[in-house]
């Protein structure tokens, strides 16, 4: 993906975003949509002048929507009257659901169901490929929706030339027949003249022995570092146990271990980005922002508790990965702050 434009501007709604995005040669929208349980009018009218657009400019549109609707047709196991209007809505804008198989995109110790749907206009679902429910703890109540999507673009790939794997023999053999008969240059254009020669020699007997290498992109995101695949391990384990204890004790870990690694719970950092706080200081020492590496690691007013549970008073962020969750969260909860 390169050139990620602005955002697609949809009027009055807190619950939709759309993105387009240019892929090879072509532009996309994706959208994300949210049709609140709450609301007794989900945003259809919003979600129709988004389709509306995306028709009128020829655009493939894939939209990634939390319905909270349940309809056979969506791999639900009921219908519901959500289930209903939604379908009506989509078959009336003509648009595909993506869904395929029954595995649940909405997990908790009470419910599994398939509410999420992916949806596409006509421009883009035979561009969906290989649709799957993630095994892979999200961090959520909400699993991974993966899916691939063929576009017309080539792969990315890098040139570069690797000077360890130089072909010494070549590049002495090309040196030494381009580079001529050293003549001794007594002017400043002869200097100039001979420099531009043996640069030239010297660049073409090193393009000659160390050839050009292709290597496709594998660049990361940035965020993404050791530490979290590690917190998302210890998640994972307590995911599998909940769901195959199904004891009340492990979802709560399960729970406990999700606020903790993401951050997204009573800590300051998080409720003040959101708009719930107004501080975002850590509430025990009000020195750092209140987020689970201040808490876990560097928070001076609990080191006695760091002590106690980890034996040190402080960490570094790829402590954790060494520590056991179970230790993690009786941490946490000592600290009263998750
Ligand atoms: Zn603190």
């Amino acid at each position: 993906m390169n050139k990620p434009r602005g955002p697609v501007s949809i009027p009055q709604s807190r619950d939709l975003v759309a993105i387009k995005v240019t892929i090879g040669r072509r532009c996309y929208v994706l959208c994300s949509a949210y049709l609140s349980f709450e609301s007794p009018n989900p945003p259809l009218r919003q979600l129709m002048e988004l389709v509306e657009w995306c028709k009128s400019n020829n655009l493939p549109l894939i939209i990634g929507c939390d319905a909270n609707a349940h309809h056979i047709c969506c791999r639900s196991k009921d219908i519901n009257q959500r289930g209903l209007d939604l379908l009506e809505f989509l078959n009336s804008s003509g648009l595909d659901i993506l869904n395929r198989g029954t595995k649940p995109t909405f997990v908790t110790r009470n419910r599994q169901e398939v509410i999420d749907i992916t949806i596409s206009n006509s421009w883009s679902s035979h561009l969906v490929k290989n649709w799957h429910v993630s095994s892979e703890v999200s961090m959520s109540d909400h699993r991974y929706i993966l899916f691939n999507l063929e576009t017309d673009t080539v792969s990315e790939e890098r040139e570069y030339r690797n000077p360890k794997l130089t072909v010494w023999s070549t590049y002495r053999d090309s040196l030494s027949r381009n580079v001529g008969l050293p003549v001794r240059p007594h002017t400043i254009p002869q200097i100039e003249t001979s420099v531009e020669n043996l640069t030239r020699a010297v660049v073409h007997a090193y393009e000659q022995s160390c050839p050009v290498r292709k290597a496709r992109s594998r660049q990361g995101v940035p965020w993404w570092n050791p530490e979290l695949l590690a917190l998302r391990k210890k998640a994972r384990a307590l995911f599998n146990r909940a769901m195959r204890k199904k004891t009340d004790a492990d979802w709560d870990s399960y729970k406990e271990a999700q606020r903790l690694l993401t951050g997204h719970g009573r800590l300051n950092k998080h409720l003040n980005t959101i708009g719930l706080s107004p501080d975002s200081r850590c509430r025990l020492c009000g020195t750092s922002d209140e987020d689970s590496v201040h808490v876990l690691c560097h928070c001076p007013r609990v080191i006695v508790n760091r002590h106690k549970h980890f034996g040190a008073g402080y960490l570094a962020p790829e402590d954790i990965r060494e520590i056991p969750v179970d230790k993690v969260l009786a941490f946490a909860r000592s600290t009263g702050l998750f």
